[in-house]
């Protein structure tokens, strides 16, 4: 059986190390929306090393911290379901009050049309920012 996240295509990447990646998700309603995937094919986390699972944790912050930077939104979501796709993900989700779906999860009811705000160069603003976080 083929995985989509080991044998993934068009990702937007804004970092990698040989542990994971981080991508920024293409979602219209959610501009900022990012990925941290897992390089290996690992279902839990609780199949890592203590060490190597602390260390994705770390990068997860530094995601969530560079988001809050960049678009200070109202909420962040963090999500690791992967009941579609069982290999390590997490979810990195900037939360607006005026968003489609707040306050229901993002895969959840939508409650209105969202209006985005204009943001150039959010790929870029982020991938500074991620890099900033990563380097405390
Ligand atoms: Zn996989």
């Amino acid at each position: 059986m083929t995985c989509e996240l080991c044998n993934s295509s068009n990702e937007s990447v804004l970092w990698g190390n040989p542990l994971c990646r981080i991508i920024l998700v293409d979602d219209k309603d959610y501009p900022g929306f990012c990925r941290v995937i897992l390089n290996q094919h690992v279902k839990e986390m609780t199949d890592l090393p203590v060490s190597t699972r602390n260390e994705l944790m770390e990068i997860i912050f530094a995601v969530e911290a560079a988001i809050r930077q960049v678009l200070n939104p109202d909420k962040i979501n963090l999500a690791s379901l992967g009941n579609v796709v069982p290999h390590l993900h997490w979810h990195i989700i900037p939360r607006f009050r005026h968003d489609r779906h707040f306050p229901n999860p993002v895969w959840g009811s939508p409650q209105r049309e969202a209006v985005i705000p204009p943001n150039t160069g959010l790929a870029e603003k982020l991938r500074t920012a991620v890099q900033q976080h990563l380097a405390l």
